[in-house]
């Protein structure tokens, strides 16, 4: 085209083209999906902006906010076409091909790995699996403040955009037109793309219409004698009271009606746009919510959801909400954890899908859940920043944490192996096999939401509190809760006893641990600092210990934000939280405590004048170990060697 401007991909982009062009993977179905999905997107942002402004959708065909596919078979063309918001020309350039989403470059990395392009859509680059099926792809779009431009690329490095002069006006939107490679040609199977939009679109919000061949009867009149059907065009010249007049004629001369196939074409409808949020939930069935779930979300991985819940709020506040645990975090869940906007949660107002980006839905911490909104009590016509602002906002986001905090602890309760309870069918319902271990992999993958929860949430902390789990100095590579540390201490144990760490292997060996051990206690377990003298700055303390009391079971914390976590909470159901590497450790009754400090009072005074107060604050007489002379603890408000190794790697 002599209008063409050409571009370069992104580096990163062109990569990421020649990995699904060269690809081996076998469902190249996927393509379809992503492509419906970015037309539903498009159909989103189109419909919320004319909440605000009517006559941004145009008259007439413009204002159907539908999805059309259509096929070409003799030029092996398929196309996908929405009246969606459209692209600029400066659009086309950045979405398509310029810009490099922060996805792009981590799922250029995990196909490196593991080849599954499944996972293409939830990593922002959906679009450009068309080059699984299509060798060429055009696409021509039409956004209401530009010309109508057609952004065309043969996935060489290069791609061309040109002021569309050639092709129908869109009226607005986008139509995407695939030229099939040799072998997809099963892409040009309507019965092949109907059920790949029932299986894949079937929750997509906005209609989506196929131009359906249909075989149909039609009549034909022939005349016995005459077969020849040049008779009939030049009745049609003849005018048209003398035509009445011959057709009764012919009737008369009793022609014969025949019926012949024909095949004509017309749009058919695919999908019934059903908002399974606004089903009773006891209808909903859970092959329903899995897809639905799907959808949502952009992941068509095999897994299931871990959880879900589907409710309805009444009072001030109205709204349905479905939530659901993904079985997987994504690939950025703690990536920039404090800045970006977080929320996954799709906000409706009265069925219509406001935002995704609402971070005053839900709390930071529980980012990770996918699931959607709809309330019939917020307004419908006022920017999205008043909408931010709206008082019944916090009533929602208050219900909406309450909810997902139950949801997740029925998968605790549910996995634990007294449960035989008849779970309730709106909120979680899998096979009492696939309920074990789930809480495990909820921990694996979100546990760390959990513990930025007890230090974000100060409201919801006990019952944060009782989702956390640890390993133990007991626990034998398994978790355990809190309650369950709390059901195993020993009578005369008042603390709960933790450690924390960068490894449990470290943590096992340390020195700290050598009473409990022996005494066959149990710790929440992390790590040891070898006899490294704090200076000035931080408070320590040398003890020389001596070993007389039982240490109970301790608490394993290896995690970094362990540390952090443990600044908040002080206690749990009465018990303390004991750091076993801290001073002021209180094991059982030390009734021989004081004598020990009277007959070593000479050694402690001269050590401690030995390393002179720059280095330690005291020399004390403890109990807490067993074959080790003495270590080095923390005073009971500085900061853990733990910490101090956190903090040391952060500015370093
Ligand atoms: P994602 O949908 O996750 O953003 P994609 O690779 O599927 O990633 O699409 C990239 C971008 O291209 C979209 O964010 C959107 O801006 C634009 N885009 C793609 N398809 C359409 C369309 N049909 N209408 C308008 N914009 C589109
Ligand atoms: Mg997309």
């Amino acid at each position: 085209r002599n209008n063409a401007e050409k571009f370069e991909f992104q580096a990163e982009v062109s990569r990421l083209m020649d990995i699904i062009i060269n690809s081996l993977y076998s469902n190249k179905d996927i393509f379809l999906r992503e492509l419906i999905s970015n037309a539903s997107d498009a159909l989103d942002k189109i419909r919320f902006l004319s909440l605000t402004n009517k006559e941004i959708l145009g008259e007439g065909d413009n204002a159907k906010l539908e999805i059309q596919i259509k096929l070409d078979k003799e030029k092996k063309i398929l196309s996908i076409r929405d009246r969606g918001i459209g692209m600029t020309k400066e659009d086309l350039i950045k979405n398509l091909g310029t810009i490099a989403k922060s996805g792009t470059s981590a799922f250029v990395e995990k196909m490196q790995t593991s080849g599954d392009l499944n996972l293409i859509g939830q990593f922002g680059v959906g679009f450009y699996s068309v080059y699984l099926v299509a060798d060429y792809v055009g696409v021509i779009s039409k956004h209401n403040d530009d010309k109508q431009y057609v952004w065309e690329s043969k996935a060489d490095g290069a791609f061309a955009i040109s002021e569309d002069t050639w092709n129908e006006p869109l009226g607005r939107g986008t139509e995407i037109r695939l030229h099939l490679r040799e072998e997809a040609g099963e892409y040009l199977e309507e019965s092949k793309l109907k059920e790949l939009v029932k299986k894949y679109s079937e929750f997509i919000n906005f209609p989506i219409y196929i131009w359906a061949s249909k075989e149909v009867d039609v009549e034909v009149h022939t005349d016995e004698d005459e077969e020849e059907p040049s008779s009939e065009s030049s009745s049609s010249e003849e005018d048209s009271g003398d035509e009445d007049a011959v057709k009764s004629e012919d009737e008369e001369k009793k022609s014969k009606t025949k019926t012949v196939k024909e095949t004509t074409y017309e749009w058919e409808l695919l999908n019934d746009v059903k908002a399974v949020w606004l089903r009773n939930p006891k209808e909903v069935t859970d092959e329903e919510y899995i897809k639905f779930y799907h959808s949502l979300a952009k992941d068509f991985s095999d897994d299931k959801p871990l959880a879900w819940s589907h409710f309805t709020a009444e009072g001030d506040v109205e709204f349905k909400a479905v939530l659901f645990v993904p079985p997987k975090a994504p690939y950025n869940l703690y990536e920039s954890y404090y800045n970006a906007s977080k929320s996954n949660l799709k906000l409706y107002v009265r069925r219509v899908f406001i935002s995704d980006e609402f971070d005053e839905l839900l709390p930071k911490y529980l980012s990770f859940l996918k699931g959607l909104v709809d309330s019939d009590t917020l307004p419908l016509n006022v920017s999205r920043e008043m909408l931010q602002q709206h008082s019944s906002l916090k009533t929602i986001k208050k219900k909406l944490i309450r909810k997902a905090l139950d949801m997740i602890r029925r998968i605790a309760d549910e996995d634990s192996d007294e449960s035989t309870e008849t779970e309730k069918k709106d909120e979680r319902s899998l096979d009492d096999d696939e309920k074990r271990g789930q809480y495990a992999k909820f921990w694996n993958e979100f546990g760390k939401s959990i513990k930025l929860g007890i230090i974000e949430d100060a409201t919801n902390r006990n019952r944060l509190a009782k989702l956390l789990r640890f390993e133990s100095s007991k626990s034998e590579g398994k978790l355990t809760s809190l309650d369950e540390y709390i059901s195993r201490m020993k009578s005369g144990q008042k603390d709960i006893f933790y450690i924390t760490g960068s490894s449990k292997e470290q943590l096992e060996k340390s020195p700290f641990l050598e009473r409990l051990k022996k005494k066959n206690y149990e710790a929440l377990l992390d790590f040891f600092f070898p006899f490294r003298f704090h200076a000035k700055s931080f408070t320590s303390i040398l003890s020389f210990l001596l070993v007389f009391s039982n240490l109970e079971h301790v608490i394993f914390f290896t995690d970094p934000v362990d540390e952090y976590l443990m600044q908040y909470l002080m206690d749990y159901e009465d018990k303390k939280f004991q750091n076993v590497s801290k001073e002021g450790l209180k094991i059982g009754k030390d009734a021989k405590n004081k004598e020990l400090k009277e007959s070593f009072k000479d050694l402690t005074k001269w050590w401690k004048s030995a390393l002179s107060s720059e280095n330690v604050d005291d020399v004390k007489i403890s109990n807490r170990l067993d074959n080790t002379p003495c270590v080095v603890v923390t005073s009971k408000y500085g900061w853990s060697a733990n910490m101090e190794r956190i903090m040391q790697s952060q500015t370093l």
